[in-house]
């Protein structure tokens, strides 16, 4: 049995086991191979949230394909919603690729309708966004709903595998929920 954990003060619960977890990987991973069977995408994995998830699915890919890294930046508050930008470019030529984001979670989908909307804008064939988690009571924006997800889960914050409160706790093998106790 897994313990509640506190990090800065606030209380998580256990509430997606190492296992669960690495059965919904396999299943993403699965979908992908199966859809892009003859193709050569460039995954593109969203900095730093998606870097354990990414780690876990790309190992299970058996496409010829590409990996690389993005962070984004967005500008939620300041009037022009939905605007995302690119901390650094992406050195990998974007036009005509079949692209798949790689993401910890889709929560507004804010940060993923901004950048693909980057994506299109710099041509590229087609975008596909795997998410490992999605809080589909929460999108805003419906373009931004995940292909392929890996758990959906209620509006509710939560820690783990990726994630993290003010930086920490994205070293956990396990997801955990802000406790309601
Ligand atoms: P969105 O633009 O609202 O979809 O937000 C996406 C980003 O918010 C994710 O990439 C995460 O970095 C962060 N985020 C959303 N929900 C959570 C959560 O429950 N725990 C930790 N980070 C979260
Ligand atoms: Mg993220």
């Amino acid at each position: 049995m897994i313990n509640s954990i506190i990090v800065n003060g606030l209380t998580f619960d256990p509430y997606i086991s190492a296992e669960q977890i690495s059965a919904a990987v396999a299943k993403v991973a699965d979908r992908i191979n199966t859809d892009y069977a003859g193709r050569e995408p460039l995954f593109i994995c969203v900095l730093n949230g998606a870097y354990i998830f990414a780690a876990d699915l790309y190992r299970r890919i058996n496409l010829n394909s590409e990996i690389t890294f993005v962070r984004l930046k967005s500008y939620e508050g300041t009037g022009t919603t939905g605007e995302v930008k690119m901390l650094f470019p992406i050195s990998e030529p974007i036009e005509g690729r079949d692209i798949i984001v790689i993401e910890d979670i889709v929560d507004t989908g804010i940060t993923m309708s901004g950048f693909k909307k980057l994506l299109k804008e710099q041509g590229a064939r087609s975008i596909a966004v795997a998410s490992f988690l999605f809080k589909p009571d929460s999108l805003q924006k419906t373009d931004a709903a995940p292909d392929y997800v890996g758990i959906s889960i209620p509006t509710k914050f939560i820690l783990g595998y990726g994630l993290d409160y003010d930086g920490l706790g994205r070293n956990l093998p396990e997801i955990y929920i802000l406790s309601t106790k």
